[in-house]
């Protein structure tokens, strides 16, 4: 079923349009149309995206929206949608706003009263998690961490022990020290993948610990090319904790801080009613002594 552009209004609407990740063929249709019918598409960059309109016979114009213009220059836009012209984003691969710009107009539109609809389509960290073979009822996505050291590895620390699925982007120069680092804080058994130039002539799916994960890409230089995204599995209570209810678990903890771990067990058994053996395995656990 097509629809029309103009959403039954004077005014334009703003497609937020996804396009292809790697492989030509995954462009939509709808998005093709949208694309061809609109009268302004504000791409990243224009360069880059003349030569995917070219391939697909678009000839409507481009107008850059970066990163370093997009706050400033958003007026230009809203100003056409007010002219009641269509406007198309889209950014050099993907889904425009995942790690990409496009917010700041998206914000601009939708508080001006202007219509925003979607055009779905590709998006690596979708891609990676579809195919993962790991939990995809709940995930969360980190973006790229940060670049040094430091504070990837504080960022690292900060989701240890989450739960969901994790999902990262990474720039292939720095995804060995980015596995080192996640070793380190998740632990070499965590089970993850790397997902790499995914839709295109040397797409790499790869789901092993982490540290062998690590290993292979250390092993092999051409694991260290192109684009990456990084699934790793959210973090699992020992089984121990599993079995001790929240509330158990935070009166364990306060009384951890006042007496020794012995009698914080003891006297935590006896306020929640939980084995006193359980308590003191899972005070050990915590205490990292197990
Ligand atoms: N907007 C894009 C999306 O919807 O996925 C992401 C743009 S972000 C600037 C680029 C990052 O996305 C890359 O560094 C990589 O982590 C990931 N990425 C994009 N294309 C990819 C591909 N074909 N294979 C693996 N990762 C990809």
């Amino acid at each position: 079923m097509t629809e029309p552009v103009i959403a039954n209004s004077q005014k334009g609407t703003l497609f937020v349009v996804a396009t292809p990740i790697g492989n030509l063929e995954d462009i939509s249709a709808r998005a093709i149309r949208v694309l061809n019918e609109v009268s302004l598409i504000a791409a990243e960059d224009t360069r880059h995206s003349a030569r995917l309109m070219q391939h697909f016979g678009i000839a409507t114009p481009l107008a850059a929206c970066h990163e370093h213009n997009e706050r400033d220059q958003g007026g230009r836009f809203i100003s056409r949608l007010q002219a009641g012209e269509d406007v198309a984003l889209i950014s050099d691969a993907g889904t425009p706003l995942i790690s990409d710009p496009g917010y700041h107009l998206v914000r601009q539109a939708r508080a001006a009263g202007y219509a925003v609809v979607p055009v779905p389509g590709a998006c690596a960290l979708i891609a990676a998690l579809s195919a993962a073979g790991l939990p995809s009822d709940r995930f969360i996505f980190e973006g790229f961490l940060p670049a040094k050291a430091v504070g990837r590895r504080a960022r690292l620390e900060q989701v240890k022990e989450e739960p969901r699925t994790l999902i990262f982007y990474e720039a292939p120069h720095r995804i060995l020290e980015c596995l080192e680092d996640m070793r380190s804080v998740f632990g070499d058994e965590r089970p993850a993948l790397l997902a790499r130039e995914i839709t295109k002539t040397f797409e790499t799916l790869q789901g092993m610990p982490l540290v062998d994960l690590h290993s292979w890409v250390a092993s092999d230089s051409n694991q260290q090319r192109g684009e990456c995204v990084v699934v790793v599995a959210g973090w699992q209570a020992p089984e121990s904790d599993a079995a001790v209810s929240s509330e158990a678990l935070r009166v364990l903890d306060l009384l951890l801080k006042d007496m020794p771990l012995k009698r914080a067990a003891a006297l935590a058994a006896e306020i929640t009613g939980v084995r006193k053996n359980l308590l003191y395995q899972v005070a050990l656990e915590r205490q990292g002594q197990a």
